[in-house]
């Protein structure tokens, strides 16, 4: 397990949401703070200007005029503030400027003729008034680009601050990384191994479940499900290779037992003896044929030819050819169908479901009556099959689907057959999608009920 590959893909992704979104953060820091800064300066000059236009205003309507004093105290507070100050008469003549501290060099100069901003900065102008009455105008400028400095000097600290934040945060990512990466590929090379165990024939090994629900812990657990079924295989492969063994060990050693007798002359050919060995043949016969039925049913890719058939009548045809084997019998077989039921199915392969279960209501069914029930609802079509036989001990019923599985074995061979007829169902009844189930009560009866989807 290449752990360093999942590793290098998380550091790669993780660097790359970081780096992204702290950028991003740090342009829209800068953007944000820049602008904002603007407008803090703008207000807070307006605010300023505004204040010192009032004061101006107060000082002209004491002395009707404004004295070098008063002048000199509005640039003291104005250049406190990092500002330039322009004072001009109601005819637009500079009459200060705090470039010079004192009256303008060039009389001339007018608001107009000379309103540049005084260091790059745009000026505000505020009028000098006082209750209707216009004193002047004062034109306020930032110093050498004094809050421009003031909002670099933030900016360069935040981005610096960001460079650190960032070597941070990729040492952290790098950390990080490395333990989730851990995380992941830790159950993934627990999962490896124990795939490469079960390669090698080792089904014993197990993934151990963390608790916590995810995809890999699914793996994990799909894995542990597949070696559970594998062992279920491994042992069914071992019971069928058995069961078939002991199935054909009688008949082949009664046979052999006779025409050993035969050839030693111990015995005379008779009909009779002939007869034993001949119903040995049939049951070994029978048995292959029971196999094939088992084989075919239960092959995944089984093909069914399918058509909308209708039920009342394949129950119909089984009961007739299930009757016809028993002609001794005294049970009474009743049927109850309310109205046609269709279903799209395979008609042969369904027939073989219903015989089935028919003939083993039959076979363990002394006395009594055996009830075949068609319904239907919104959602599923039901066929019960319900016998007042000898019932089936409940310890038994978990395993009677199985294959080669005889309940009782001391029934009566005679009525038992090899123990595939239920398999052979169970597996037709599911390649239609349906199910079946069992009910049943020692010497009381059994009801099996076949489920089929709508
Ligand atoms: P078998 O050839 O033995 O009938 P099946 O697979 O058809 O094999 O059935 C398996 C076992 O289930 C039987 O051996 C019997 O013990 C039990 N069984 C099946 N159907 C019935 C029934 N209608 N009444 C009682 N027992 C039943």
């Amino acid at each position: 397990m290449n752990r360093g590959g999942i590793l290098r893909r998380l550091l790669l992704s993780h660097i790359g949401v970081a780096l992204s979104s702290l950028l991003t953060i740090m342009l829209l820091v800068n953007a944000v703070v820049t602008i904002s800064f603007r407008f803090y300066i703008e207000d807070q000059r307006e605010a300023d200007a505004e204040y010192w236009a009032a004061q101006l205003a107060t000082y002209y309507d004491n002395s009707n005029k404004w004295t070098t004093a008063d002048l000199m105290d509005i640039s003291h507070q104005a250049m406190m503030q990092h500002y330039h100050v322009r004072i001009y008469d109601t005819k637009q003549t500079l009459l200060w400027d705090t470039r010079t501290m004192n009256m303008p060099i060039e009389p001339e100069d007018s608001l107009t003729g000379n309103s540049q901003p005084i260091g790059g900065d745009s000026a505000i102008s505020k009028e000098i008034s006082k209750e209707g009455r216009v004193f002047g105008i004062l034109q306020l400028t930032n110093m050498d680009n004094f809050y421009q400095q003031q909002d670099q000097r933030f900016l360069q600290m935040f981005n610096r601050l960001s460079w650190a934040a960032l070597a941070v945060v990729l040492l952290g990512v790098y950390f990080f990384s490395r333990y989730v990466a851990k995380g992941i590929s830790n159950p993934l090379i627990q999962i490896k191994q124990i795939a490469v165990r079960m390669r090698k024939g080792d089904l014993t090994q197990r993934v151990k479940s963390s608790g916590v629900r995810t995809e890999i812990e699914e793996v994990g657990l799909a894995l542990n499900h597949l070696a559970d079924g594998l062992v279920q295989q491994d042992k069914l492969r071992k019971n069928l290779t058995a069961d078939i063994a002991h199935e054909w060990r009688t008949p082949l050693a009664t046979i052999q037992s006779h025409i050993e007798a035969f050839q030693d002359g111990v015995w005379d050919v008779t009909p009779e003896k002939l007869e034993i060995c001949h119903q040995q043949v049939i049951r070994l016969v029978q048995l292959i044929h029971d196999l094939e039925k088992l084989t075919d049913a239960e092959n995944p890719m089984i093909q069914l030819k399918k058509d909308n058939i209708c039920l009342n009548r394949i129950l119909r045809d089984s009961i007739n050819a299930t009757v016809g084997q028993f002609p001794d019998s005294t049970i009474s077989l009743r049927f109850h169908e309310d109205h046609e039921v269709y279903m799209i199915g395979d008609a042969d392969r369904l027939v073989q479901v219903f015989v089935n279960l028919l003939n083993n209501a039959y076979k363990y069914t002394a006395e009594g009556c055996i009830d075949i029930v068609l319904a239907e609802n919104q959602t599923q079509i039901t066929v019960s099959i319900k016998d007042t036989g000898v019932g089936i001990e409940p310890g038994e019923l978990p395993y009677i689907f199985e294959r080669f599985y005889r309940g009782d074995k001391s029934r009566n061979r005679k009525t038992g057959g090899a123990g595939i007829g239920l398999a052979v169902v169970k597996a037709i009844v599911e390649t239609h999608g349906g199910s079946v189930t069992v009910n049943s009560r020692p010497w009381q009866g059994t009801e099996f009920a076949v489920r089929f989807p709508k």
